[in-house]
């Protein structure tokens, strides 16, 4: 069976990606990868109000946009498909920065709120037969922050409630993700056309939405890759 070239961590103009959603479809659907997931950000209330800015002026996506928001990432997957033949799974990356934590959220049907508890926001996820992804779970920003750290300080508990764990996210790899033999996934988290260059994840499945959510489940077939340009496939 073929290997799949995937990215399920993807930004566009829904939230703070430089790149308008069609633009993210031609670039990866020109190099020739077979899944992506767009999944823009929601930002927890509180992180919302303790700033002061609108949810526009943060580049975050407002709930009320999230029916929109999945119109149009529908709209984007048939044109996916129909012009590259690739696959594209509508997400979103449930941001709580309050918290701590980054949760994608791939393939859901319905707005899940990143107010809710990681265990309620994992929950919801399954039980709208969608994928939880713990993000880039050990991962420092330029400031010594980890906008993750909560999933990191619990990762015993919540180790198997997730589908999956990022065990590269962009530039970095996390061998503790490895070493601890969870599920994992390797995702660019691109917000601009140099992120492209980064760690993806193979998968060994069919390519329709069932048998990926599938095959990132079982996380038997999985493997990664260090995308370094040109075409995937010629
Ligand atoms: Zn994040
Ligand atoms: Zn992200």
């Amino acid at each position: 069976m073929q290997w799949l070239y995937c990215d399920f961590h993807i930004h566009t103009t829904w939230s703070d990606g430089k790149y308008s959603l069609d633009n993210v479809v031609s670039l990866y659907g020109e190099a020739g990868f077979d899944v992506i997931a767009i999944t823009d950000h929601v930002l927890d209330s509180e992180s919302i109000k303790r700033d002061g800015r609108t949810a526009s002026e943060l580049q975050i996506m407002d709930s009320s946009q999230f029916g929109a928001y999945q119109e149009a990432l529908w709209d984007a997957a048939r044109k996916a498909w129909k012009s590259y033949s690739m696959l594209l799974l509508p997400g979103v990356e449930l941001t709580n920065n309050t918290d701590r934590f980054h949760i994608l959220a791939l393939d859901i049907k319905e707005y899940i709120s990143p107010d809710l508890s990681v265990e309620e926001i994992i929950q919801a996820i399954r039980r709208q037969q969608g994928i939880s992804i713990a993000c880039h779970p050990y991962f420092r920003n330029h400031s010594g922050d980890d906008p993750s750290f909560h999933l990191w300080e619990n990762h015993e508990r919540f180790a198997t409630l997730f589908d999956a764990w990022e065990v590269a996210n962009r530039d970095d790899l996390f061998n503790v993700v490895g070493l601890k033999k969870f599920n994992y996934v390797a995702n660019s988290d691109f917000h601009e056309k140099r992120h492209l260059l980064s760690w993806k994840t193979l998968l060994q499945c069919e390519k329709n939405a069932e048998s990926v959510k599938e095959a990132i489940r079982k996380n038997d077939r999985v493997s990664l890759f260090l995308y370094r340009g040109g075409k995937i496939r010629q």
